[in-house]
């Protein structure tokens, strides 16, 4: 018998028992009277704001024609919000949600969306992470594993780090008998510049423990997320 929890996630997981203040969720970003106060959650909000107002210059825009006047901060609040998970505590993150239980079957959650930046080009890349663990003595609430996701996922990022730092986060903290995490992403450095190739997804794993030890259990957890890969 196995548990699997398609889209579980993005359906009733994201927001059940969060606990941590989410307010870049709720940045009103176009208030026109937001104050430039400077330092704002992690980012040095008013620094970025004049770099970017001097980068629309450099690419050969008018910062100050009417459709930019406010850009140069929509910008910096999103990179702030897009590399939130540098300011991510995953002690603070798992908080509470790790229970002891004797269940030892393998959890799966799988299609967790994920959006993230290449840190090669500053470009997003996003898709779907699955994630399955066979527990030994401690699960997880089910609704932390997108927000360890997201930990990793909102800095930029290399997607077979990111990958490995999501695996290697829920071996560390839950100690299971392995863990087996797969990512498939598209990346816009690809689709709209360089090579172009518009169609193509990348996808990365990771494997721990009884996943990478025992074909069959990681052929069980391939099978469940209809990857390809074995
Ligand atoms: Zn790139």
């Amino acid at each position: 018998m196995m548990k699997t929890h398609p889209d579980r996630s993005t359906i009733n997981g994201r927001h059940l028992d969060d606990d941590e203040p989410r307010s870049l969720d709720n940045a009103d970003e176009d208030a026109l009277d937001t104050p430039r106060t400077g330092k704002e959650g992690s980012c040095n909000i008013a620094r970025l704001e004049e770099i970017i107002h001097e980068t629309l210059t450099i690419i050969g825009e008018d910062p100050e024609r009417e459709g930019l006047l406010r850009t140069p901060h929509r910008v910096a609040k999103a990179y702030e919000f897009l590399t939130q998970g540098y300011a991510m505590d995953i002690e603070k993150v798992l908080n509470n949600a790790i229970f002891e239980e004797r269940y030892d079957e393998m959890v799966v959650v799988k299609d967790i969306d994920f959006f993230s930046m290449c840190e090669h080009h500053m470009l997003p890349f996003f898709g779907k992470a699955h994630i399955a663990y066979i527990p030994n003595g401690k699960i997880v609430g089910l609704s932390k594993l997108p927000r360890i996701v997201d930990v990793f996922a909102r800095r930029l990022q290399v997607q077979e780090r990111m990958t490995q730092q999501i695996a290697e986060t829920i071996q560390k903290y839950l100690q299971p008998q392995g863990v087996a995490v797969v990512t498939e992403a598209s990346h816009m450095c690809m689709m709209m510049r360089g090579v172009e190739k518009q169609n193509s997804s990348t996808t990365t794993s990771s494997m721990l423990g009884v996943f990478k030890h025992q074909v069959e259990t990681r052929s069980e957890f391939m099978n469940i997320i209809g990857s390809k890969l074995h």
